[in-house]
């Protein structure tokens, strides 16, 4: 039995490579328009890092069902490519796979959240395909509860959350933009509007600064941004 993905799981790791093949020596787009106003074509397919079945490349049996059909074990490649890591598995192990996958990442977080990006992106949404309609339907809900409804009413308690935590005493008067880095990158500057359309796409960024320099207040501001930009619901904890 072969531990296949979900369709989101497939949706999720395309998209936050920016539908490229992750391999650094290809890079090709795997999304394009079909002929007519509305379809599209995908080439590119979500590849198992360690395999889906016994006896398939780079297979790991120490690796649970869940484990090997979770967004860990997967990386996003054109078909070629796909083709390629699965018949010649000497040239492409598991660590080289997930460097690649690693850094496809941080190009599309690097892409996303560069000044460059803000003018360029209108507000970031989540297409449901086929799979996520059936599985919505398949729940049954009261209309009220459907995505759009719920997503505004968490919106607007979000918002309502900053503005609480804006109110208090110890919140500073004059609150300035900060300027932050991506360490680690080339990436000299980012702006907290582009760190927002990103932060869907990394695998969790760390705000490092020494104490007392206004980390909670970035974060506050942070959570503005994505509240501002996209469907994205932001949660202080
Ligand atoms: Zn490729």
């Amino acid at each position: 039995m072969r531990d296949e993905f979900l369709a989101a799981t497939k949706r999720s790791l395309a998209m936050r490579v920016g539908y490229l093949c992750s391999n650094p020596s290809c890079r090709c787009s795997t999304v394009g328009p079909a002929h007519g106003e509305v379809g599209t074509v995908l080439l590119g397919k979500a590849a198992h890092i360690t395999a889906a079945a016994a006896g398939g490349p780079r297979y790991d049996p120490s690796l649970s069902m869940e484990a090997r059909r979770s967004p860990s074990n997967g990386i996003w490649l054109c078909s070629m490519c796909a083709d390629l890591i699965d018949r010649d598995t000497m040239r492409f192990p598991i660590e080289l796979l997930n460097k690649w996958k690693c850094d496809a990442v941080g190009d599309a977080l690097r892409s996303l959240a560069s000044p460059a990006a803000a003018t360029r992106q209108g507000p970031m949404r989540i297409q449901l395909d086929d799979a996520d309609k059936a599985w919505l339907q398949a729940l049954a809900l009261p209309p009220d509860n459907d995505i759009e409804s719920t997503t505004d009413r968490m919106r607007k308690a979000a918002v309502d959350d900053i503005t609480a935590f804006q109110d208090v005493r110890e919140w500073p008067p004059h609150v300035v933009t900060p300027n932050l880095r991506l360490l680690g990158t080339e990436t000299s500057s980012i702006t907290l509007d582009g760190l927002a359309r990103g932060i869907g796409t990394s695998e969790g960024v760390c705000l490092v600064s020494p104490p007392g320099t206004g980390k909670t207040t970035t974060l506050v501001q942070l959570a503005e941004s994505i509240l501002r930009f996209g469907e994205a619901v932001a949660v202080l904890v």
